[in-house]
């Protein structure tokens, strides 16, 4: 290996290495990804993503692709054993972001649509079959790799984790995983129909049967995607294909339908206690890990990829300094471990709503998936009560133009104001790098509401809110301090 150094070093190429390294590389900064195995992993684990992540996805130019391979959800049910629905989510075609809340997609085909997009990119080398053996912490940061019996070192500015759930990156930072208790045994089937059936193709269903809670997804195309807890005393061994088939038969039988594959999982719920070591990062998996009640696992390591990509680019472009790099863990650790809450809370709702059937009242406190994510904690100006700052900002279309919002502002940070701006904003702005656009869109009623400008970040999250010129200077200045941009 030459002594070349890359800007960035990953390890893991699971679907947020893949990501993060997609977005490092269309910044341009060189990328080198350090993975163990070889080829896409051809189990579907997470099968949920959302609009928030298909903003990400628009950003490398492959929503669409995705959306076009993957099934929209109409609803959401939690039942009772007979299939009759406790309560129901009806899911809107599409939210603010101007995506599908919620989509479902085949894991294997959407790693490979990202990997197919990655080959564009030049200053993209990956490294399959290459284990991460040490880290040494010099300057710039020495990783020792191995790929079959040789041994070598590549060099990198920063090293990023995305290393899963037992993460030798999280190890070598000396992070510690807080563990939640909640770790469950679940038999997760993955079967495809061979036939045309009748069973709703678009609609979830929990089914909060006392004998065993049950989960049925379906996937896209003819993927199905089955989950069922394990009883006291059961494991792998117990279920047999006769014992697979027998549950499987509300939906499916074997003359419809191949099995792919019945495997057992310990669902864990834990979070790391420490994402960051100077240059050292970990996200994704080898951050946090959830139960899959609520198809968030990989979409909190998309956000986590996201939130890093454009602060390091920044620091490692000169426009910011070294405290922005802070804020990664600032922001993404609350939002992470409330997302690991909430799917906790729906499978205990699960559970709850299964004491019913024996004759016990439960009345749920909590819709479970009608759950707003929560505002960032870190990182904005002026009051989230309204319900908009610090929450991902709408996208719209532009008039008489191909680009939406989003594809207008790109990666930069963007001011929307309603009316013409004063020489002295022009300038601080210009002497910021924030792109402004004049614009008063319908979608931007609530947002217009009592003020005129509208500061966001590059990660499309509403910064603040202003209605006077002072107003506005004082968000600039605190946007300038929070994310300690250098002028
Ligand atoms: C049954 C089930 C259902 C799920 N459903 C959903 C869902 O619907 N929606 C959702 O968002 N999430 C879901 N999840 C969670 C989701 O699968 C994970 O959160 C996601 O795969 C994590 O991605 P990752 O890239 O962080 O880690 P991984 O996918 O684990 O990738 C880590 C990569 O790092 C590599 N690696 C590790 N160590 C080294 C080393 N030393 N050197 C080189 N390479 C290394 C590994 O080979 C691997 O390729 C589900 C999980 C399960 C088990």
């Amino acid at each position: 290996m030459s002594d070349k150094i890359f800007d960035i070093g990953i390890i893991g190429y699971g679907p947020v290495g893949a990501t993060l390294s997609a977005l490092l590389s269309s910044l341009g900064l060189s990328v080198v990804v350090i993975e163990k195995n070889e080829g896409v992993s051809p189990t579907a684990r997470a099968i949920n993503t959302d609009s928030e992540q298909l903003r990400t996805f628009n950003f490398l130019n492959i929503a669409s692709k995705i959306i076009s391979n993957s099934r929209k959800v109409h609803r959401v049910h939690f039942t009772d054993s007979e299939f009759n629905p406790y309560s129901t989510i009806n899911v809107p075609k599409e939210d603010i972001l101007g995506w599908p809340p919620t989509l479902l997609f085949y894991q294997p085909e959407l790693e490979t649509i990202i990997r197919t997009n990655n080959r564009k990119y030049k200053k993209l080398q990956i490294l399959e079959n290459t284990e991460l053996m040490n880290v040494e912490n010099t300057n710039p940061i020495k990783l020792n790799i191995r790929n079959c019996r040789e041994y070598s070192s590549i060099y990198c500015k920063y090293l990023i984790g995305c290393d899963g759930a037992n993460s030798f990156v999280r190890k070598h930072i000396k992070a510690s995983l807080i563990d939640f208790g909640f770790d469950q045994d679940w038999i997760v089937i993955d079967a495809h129909t061979t036939k045309k059936l009748s069973i709703s193709k678009n609609e979830v269903q929990q089914i909060c049967d006392p004998n065993r809670l049950k989960t049925y997804v379906p996937g896209r195309r003819n993927h199905e995607r089955f989950e069922f807890k394990l009883l006291k005393g059961e494991s792998e061994k117990d279920f047999t294909r006769k014992k697979v088939w027998e549950l499987l038969s509300p939906w499916i039988n074997r003359n419809n339908s191949k099995i792919e594959r019945a495997v057992v999982y310990k669902f864990h719920a834990c979070i790391a206690d420490k994402w960051r070591d100077k240059n050292i990062f970990i996200v994704g998996d080898a951050a946090h890990q959830m139960p899959p009640f609520l198809g968030a696992g990989m979409g909190t390591g998309i956000r986590d990829a996201f939130n890093l990509a454009w602060k390091i680019f920044l620091v490692i472009k000169g426009k910011a300094g070294e405290n922005l790099l802070e804020t990664y863990q600032l922001e993404r650790e609350p939002h992470a471990n409330w997302t690991i809450q909430q799917a906790k809370i729906i499978g205990e709702m699960m559970e709850q709503y299964s004491y019913r059937e024996k004759g016990e009242k439960y009345i749920p406190s909590n819709t479970g998936y009608g759950e707003v994510f929560p505002h960032l904690t870190y990182g904005y100006y002026g009051d989230p009560t309204d319900g908009l700052i610090a929450t991902p900002f709408c996208r719209f279309n532009l008039d008489g133009s191909k680009k939406d919002s989003d594809g207008y502002f790109g990666w930069d940070f963007g001011l929307i104001s309603k009316k013409k701006l004063t020489k002295e904003i022009d300038l601080i702005l210009k002497k910021l790098n924030i792109k402004v656009l004049i614009v008063n869109h319908p979608k931007l009623k609530n947002y217009f509401k009592d003020a005129n400008y509208l500061l966001i970040r590059p990660d499309k999250y509403l910064f603040s809110r202003s209605k006077t010129n002072s107003e506005l200077k004082e968000a600039l200045s605190e946007l300038e301090k929070q994310f300690s941009l250098i002028t």
